[in-house]
């Protein structure tokens, strides 16, 4: 994990908000976050989460009492399951200082949960302390984020090496329809790892043109043509590419990016 979120992570810990959603980096980085800050507010050090302390121990395996962990890259989370801890929830704990109550990538749950954990923010324990994963605060609902401390991992791929010559190779497509599939086709052309830097690469250009700062790249292209709406599209289908390729199961990366310079295409041409 990067020095610096440690560094605030650790210092945010002697008064933890009651909702921290992180975003960026990829789905294994947020995660090992949330584990990170799960065991922060519990570890025996009370300063850090030291990793050797039966707590932070108890966090590592799953274990501990007070730990709730709903991942929506394990599957559907069942409204039913979320609904049924909300009472715990507003109780103090029972073996820890805090209780860690973990929503992992949160885009990938239905509406009714994501509703169901609205509520459930609504009147906790103030030792509860919620923390919520997403590639993008603006794939989940706007009024779980407003209710949330943001911090943003790095990008990991963005813009440099390969993941910048996906970024034109793509935005080139969308332009002239040609170029792309010469570059996904052949056996290995394209790995998962170099698929999700692709991705990565494309959703850094997506994040400098909302705050307004390139005026060269995909996104703005697509801005250009279809204002607005262009960076929402791109913003969900990059998030769609995302997630088939962080998931657990195997998909084919050259499939996701020809599916996603597709998309691309379809919108302009
Ligand atoms: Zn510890």
């Amino acid at each position: 994990m990067e020095e610096r979120i440690r560094h605030i992570l650790d210092r945010l810990g002697k008064e933890p908000p009651q909702v921290l959603l992180f975003e960026g980096g990829t789905a294994d980085e947020r995660q090992e976050a949330a584990f990170y800050w799960a065991k922060r507010l519990n570890c025996g050090s009370g300063e850090r989460a030291c990793g050797g302390c039966s707590a932070c121990g108890q966090i590592e395996a799953r274990v501990f009492r007070d730990l709730f962990v709903f991942n929506g890259r394990e599957g559907n989370i069942k409204v039913e399951e979320v609904r049924e801890a909300i009472p715990v929830f507003s109780q103090a704990p029972a073996v820890g200082r805090k209780r860690a109550v973990l929503f992992l990538e949160g885009q990938m749950f239905t509406e009714a949960t994501a509703n169901t954990l609205l509520k459930s923010l609504e009147e906790p324990n103030p030792a509860t302390c919620f923390v919520l994963t997403a590639p993008q605060r603006e794939r989940l609902l706007p009024t779980l984020v407003s209710r949330s401390w943001v911090m943003t991992l790095a990008w990991p791929a963005a813009g440099d090496g390969d993941g910048g010559e996906w970024v034109a190779a793509l935005r080139e497509f969308a332009t002239t329809g040609k170029g792309w599939f010469t570059k996904t086709a052949g056996r290995g052309a394209v790995d998962k790892a170099g698929a999700l830097a692709a991705v990565l690469a494309c959703q850094a250009d997506l994040a400098r043109a909302m705050r307004g700062e390139a005026g060269e790249g995909l996104a703005c292209d697509l801005e250009r043509t279809l204002g607005a709406e262009g960076l929402r599209k791109l913003d969900l289908a990059l998030g769609h590419a995302q997630d088939a390729l962080t998931l657990p199961t195997p998909v084919n990366p050259a499939l996701v990016l020809d599916w996603l310079a597709t998309r691309v295409r379809s919108w302009v041409a």
